[in-house]
């Protein structure tokens, strides 16, 4: 994968086809790690800060994954207390989701698209050594217009998600751009049969298909 290239290891082994694919199983940190390049979504709703405000450096933040609570905003502080993971882990993590941040806002910067956010996950994973067990950490999940924000750098026109949340019409047509923008779009015929709301599942993660 292409973030397998720069060093980053996640869960794919490999894409079996268009469906499905083989991954490492990984016990979830319960945590989603938010990554925003302009402010908004939450950030604005939650702090007033003006939609669309650059902000001056990557901004991370921690969410406890939990749909009954509604993902609530965590300090790292609370990380710790309730012992979602250590700090080595979570410094690692962090150290992670800055370098996806700089691959990815590359990567789309050359397709003339502007990623604002970004939501990522991370599972550990056990394999015995020697007798020890050693643990490794790994991303998991997805990465894909389902869990990103991107916007078109001219038009600034919405290419994800937010076009179902907000209800903004042509959601197949536009992950069709950043598909063909990418150079990895899928036969017509797959793209007909996905429902408007179901996740591209690792459409980013990863476009190569290299294991
Ligand atoms: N996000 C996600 N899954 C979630 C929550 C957020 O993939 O459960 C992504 C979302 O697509 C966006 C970023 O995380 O790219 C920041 O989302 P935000 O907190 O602004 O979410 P909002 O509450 O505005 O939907």
């Amino acid at each position: 994968s292409s973030l397998n290239h720069i060093g980053i290891e996640t869960h794919l082994i490999k894409r079996i086809n268009m469906r499905e694919q083989l991954i490492k199983l990984v016990e979830i940190i319960p945590i989603e790690f938010i990554v925003r390049n302009i402010a908004t979504g939450s950030l604005t709703k939650r702090l007033g800060i003006e939609e669309g405000t650059i902000l001056e450096k990557p901004l991370l933040e921690f969410c406890y994954k939990n749909d009954s609570l509604g993902d609530p905003l965590i300090a790292r502080e609370h990380i710790y207390a309730f012992n979602y993971c250590d700090s080595t882990t979570l410094d690692f993590i962090t150290n992670q989701c800055f370098r996806v941040n700089d691959f990815l806002q590359g990567m789309f910067k050359g397709i003339g698209i502007k990623l604002v956010d970004f939501k990522l996950e991370f599972g550990r994973t056990k394999r015995e050594e020697i007798g020890a067990s050693v643990e490794k950490i790994l991303i998991a999940d997805e990465i894909s217009p389902d869990t990103c924000r991107l916007w078109d750098v001219v038009s600034e026109k919405k290419l994800d998600k937010d076009r179902f949340r907000k209800d903004l019409g042509n959601i197949i047509q536009a992950y069709q751009e950043v598909a063909r923008r990418l150079g990895i779009m899928h036969e017509e015929t797959n793209i007909c049969r996905q429902r408007e709301s179901q996740s591209f599942d690792s459409f980013l993660l990863l476009p190569q298909q290299s294991q």
